[in-house]
């Protein structure tokens, strides 16, 4: 069975995130499990948001 793992990497997850996720117009709001490297990143990208594999993520739904 596989063990939780963080979104971008093969750590565990520190905790579940609510994220925007975007790309243009798409929006999407997601919760997603992430580690404590992967959450401080984003955080630290603040409402820019930080891209990953062609999509923008920034924490918050808003
Ligand atoms: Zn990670």
């Amino acid at each position: 069975m596989a063990r939780p793992r963080c979104l971008w990497c093969m750590e565990p997850p520190l905790e579940e995130v609510a994220v925007l996720k975007w790309r243009g117009e798409d929006r999407e709001r997601l919760t997603i499990p992430l580690c404590r490297k992967h959450l401080i990143r984003l955080k630290e990208a603040g409402t820019k948001g930080r891209e990953i594999k062609g999509f923008n993520y920034k924490v918050g739904w808003w």
